[in-house]
C-alpha cells in the first residue's frame, strides 16, 4: 500500500525527532511493503520565519491532502514576545481545527524496563501501566461564552461557560469505544455529575450512548477529584478513560508524570476520518535543540499509532513497539531517560537501534 504523509517538523528538536521517527517508518515501508511519501511542510516558529505566519495555507491545503499527519513541536525562545495571534502555538491550534480534529487520545505507558523512572513507589508500577486518556477537545469551558466586566454591586468579575451538547459527548465516546473494544472491553467516564449540570448530562450520555452501540462495554464513572487521587494511588487499574477537554487537559499530565519520561509519550487527535494528527505531547526543548541528544522515542510512537489509527496496519504499530521495548531492554537509553549502568546515545542513533530491532 502506498500513503501519502503531511511531516510538519516545526521548530527546536522537531527535525531531529521527525527524522528519527521516519527513518523507522521507513524500515517498516521496507519489511511489509509499504510505500511511504513524506512531504515536509512549515509550522509554528519556522513558518513565521519564512512566511509570516505560523500556519500557512499552503501547509493546511497540505495536510488536508495527505492520508495522514506526523508533527514534531512548535514554538521557542526566538517568538515567546510575539502577539498571541502570531505565536507559533496558534499554528497548532489553528492545523487542528482545520482538520476538524476533536478528540485528543494520549496513552501515558509506563514501560516496565523505565520503572524506575516513575516518582511513585516500585510497588505501585512494577507491571508496567498503560492509561489511554480520551479528551474531548473542541468543546467544553475552553470553548464556552466568556464574560467579563463589573457587576450590580461594583464588583469586577469574569466568568466561563462549561456547555456539553449530546452529539458532542456521543462522538468522543465512540472514540473511546472503539478503543476499549480493541482492549480491556472497559470504559472510565470522568466527570462532575455531583455538582456539574454538564457533567450529569455527560454521565447520562456516555451511559446511553454505549448500551445502545456497545453492549459489550462496561461504563464505569469517576468523579474527577477521585481521579486525580486514583491515579497516584494506583494507576495499574485503569485502562480506558474518557472525559471533557478541561478535566482531560489536567489528568493526561498528571497520568504522563506518572511514567516519568515526556520523552517517551505519544498522542493522536482525530476527527470522523481516519486522517489524523499524531505528535509527542512534549514541546519543541529549545535547551537541547540541535545537540541531538532529544529522545525521539514518543515521535517514533506517535508514528506507530499512525499505522494503527488510521491506516489499520497493527501489526506494523506493534512491531514497532517491540522494537522499542527490545532497544530499552538492551540497556539503551537516551540522555534524560539514562541511569548510571545503561548505554548512552544521541537521539539520531536512538532511532537507529529501534529501526535495527525491527
Ligand atoms: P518542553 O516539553 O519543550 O520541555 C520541557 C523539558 O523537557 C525541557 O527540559 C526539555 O529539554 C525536556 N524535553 C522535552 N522533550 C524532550 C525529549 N524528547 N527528549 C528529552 N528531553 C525532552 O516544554 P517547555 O520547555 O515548557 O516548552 C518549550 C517550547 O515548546 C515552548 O515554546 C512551548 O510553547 C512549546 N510547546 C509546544 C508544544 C507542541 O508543539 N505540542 C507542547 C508544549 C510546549
Amino acid at each position: 500500500m502506498k500513503y501519502e504523509i503531511a511531516v510538519l517538523d516545526g521548530d527546536g528538536i522537531g527535525p531531529e525527532i521527525c527524522a528519527g521517527a521516519l527513518r523507522v517508518l521507513e524500515k517498516i515501508g521496507q519489511k511489509y511493503q509499504h510505500i511511504f511519501n513524506f512531504t515536509h511542510f512549515d509550522i509554528g516558529g519556522c513558518a513565521i520565519d519564512k512566511w509570516g505566519e505560523p500556519l500557512p495555507r499552503k501547509t493546511v491545503d497540505g495536510c488536508l491532502k495527505s492520508d495522514s499527519v506526523l508533527l514534531g513541536a512548535v514554538g521557542g525562545y526566538k517568538w515567546d514576545s510575539l502577539s498571541g495571534d502570531k505565536r507559533p502555538e496558534k499554528g497548532l491550534l489553528g492545523i487542528r481545527k482545520a482538520m476538524g480534529l476533536y478528540s485528543n487520545v494520549r496513552p501515558a505507558k509506563l514501560w516496565k524496563s523505565l520503572a524506575e523512572a516513575s516518582p511513585l513507589k516500585r510497588e505501585l508500577v512494577k507491571d508496567g501501566v498503560e492509561i489511554i486518556i480520551v479528551r474531548e477537545l473542541t468543546g467544553g469551558i475552553y470553548f464556552g461564552k466568556r464574560e467579563s466586566g463589573v457587576d450590580e454591586t461594583g464588583a469586577e468579575f469574569a466568568s466561563d461557560t462549561e456547555k456539553y451538547t449530546v452529539p458532542e459527548i456521543e462522538r468522543i465516546m465512540k472514540i473511546a469505544c472503539e478503543l476499549a473494544l480493541k482492549r480491556g472491553k472497559k470504559v472510565v467516564s470522568v466527570d462532575k455529575a455531583n455538582v456539574l449540570e454538564s457533567s450529569r448530562l455527560w454521565r447520562r450520555t456516555v451511559h446511553a450512548y454505549a448500551q445502545k452501540y456497545y453492549p459489550e462495554i462496561t461504563v464505569e464513572d469517576v468523579l474527577v477529584d477521585n481521579m486525580a487521587m486514583q491515579i497516584v494511588k494506583n494507576p495499574a487499574q485503569f485502562d480506558v478513560v474518557v472525559t471533557s477537554n478541561i478535566f482531560g487537559d489536567i489528568l493526561s499530565d498528571e497520568a504522563a508524570q506518572v511514567t516519568g519520561s515526556i520523552g517517551m509519550l505519544a498522542s493522536s487527535s482525530l476527527g470522523d476520518g481516519t486522517r489524523g494528527l499524531y505528535e509527542p505531547i512534549h514541546g519543541s526543548a529549545p535547551d537541547i535543540a540541535g545537540k541531538d541528544i532529544a529522545n525521539p522515542i514518543a515521535t517514533i510512537l506517535a508514528a506507530a499509532m499512525m499505522l494503527r489509527d488510521s491506516f489499520g496496519l497493527t501489526e506494523e504499530y506493534a512491531a514497532i513497539e517491540n522494537a522499542v521495548q527490545k532497544t530499552l531492554d538492551g540497556g539503551w537509553r537516551t540522555a534524560d531517560i539514562f541511569k548510571e549502568g545503561d548505554k548512552k546515545v544521541g537521539c539520531a542513533k536512538m532511532a537507529e537501534l529501534i529501526a535495527e530491532n525491527i
